[in-house]
């Protein structure tokens, strides 16, 4: 069976609100013939973008995330985004656990897993990221960072949110300037762990929970990865900040899937 396929970017603190919104309409633009009954395109801008973002841009097509989220509804917060405060957006995603914010900003698996269930309680479909570090896979204990970050982020998922669950591999190795792409086997490896992590919590459910791959891909790289049996999507950084080049991976991803299913 086909599957359905998912590509995504993540902003960062990149794009203010301008380049933003223009951004997003030339990549609606491009992708507007692409059935988003096959194809789900997503992008996770600035929280200072977001507001204009939700009015201009046509969340059928491109749907609209947010970086971070804190678990509580209000309260002494300084400085974090309430779920409340993102539903008045109308938002449908929330990332969590990006590798940024563990890493630099020290969230550890206790804190993203009530964040998880915030989230999911609040309707948002919710990307949890995941990864081993550098010196985790040179350990060989990445399989068992994974499982400590699932089993841990995802404690207390109710089975009726499992629908809106996406998890996001993402080596924190292969991230950004300095990071190598993983190859196509070892991603499809994590993969497949992943996989099977979930299916030992979820049963057959855990089938179903799309993992997108993350870390360096590029135009190149798209065609091979997207081909892999357990990866169902692609979530790019600086191969997607430029809606003609992402929109030109997305399809490039697209023929070598549809290649590979004949
Ligand atoms: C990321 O930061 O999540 C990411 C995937 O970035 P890049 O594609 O630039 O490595």
């Amino acid at each position: 069976m086909k599957k359905k396929l998912y590509f995504g970017s993540n902003l960062k603190m990149y794009k203010n609100i301008n380049e933003t919104i223009t951004y997003l309409k030339q990549l609606q633009n491009a992708t507007l013939d692409l059935n988003r009954l096959e194809y789900t395109i997503f992008i996770i801008p600035s929280f200072t973008s977001l507001h204009q973002a939700s009015k201009d841009i046509n969340q059928d097509l491109i749907w609209l995330g947010a970086q971070n989220m804190c678990w509580a509804e209000q309260g002494q917060f300084t400085g974090e985004i309430s779920p409340l405060m993102l539903q008045e957006l109308g938002l449908k995603i929330v990332e969590l656990g990006h590798s940024e914010r563990r890493h630099v900003f020290g969230e550890d698996n206790q804190i993203l897993q009530k964040k998880v269930t915030a989230s999911l309680e609040h309707g948002f479909t919710t990307l949890l990221c995941v990864g081993e570090n550098e010196q985790e896979k040179e350990f060989d204990i990445s399989n068992e960072i994974l499982r400590i970050q699932l089993k841990t982020g995802l404690s207390d998922i109710k089975e009726e949110q499992l629908p809106k669950l996406w998890i996001a591999y993402e080596p924190v190795w292969a991230i950004g300037v300095n990071g190598k792409p993983a190859t196509a086997e070892y991603a499809q490896k994590k993969h497949s762990e992943i996989r099977t992590v979930l299916e030992e919590m979820f049963g057959a459910k855990g089938k179903e929970i799309p993992i997108l791959y993350g870390g360096s891909v590029n135009l190149q790289n798209a065609e091979v990865l997207i081909t892999q049996p357990d990866i169902d999507g692609l979530f790019v950084g600086r191969s997607a900040w430029n809606a003609e080049e992402f929109n030109h991976l997305i399809r490039n991803a697209i023929n070598s899937y549809q290649k590979s299913c004949t």
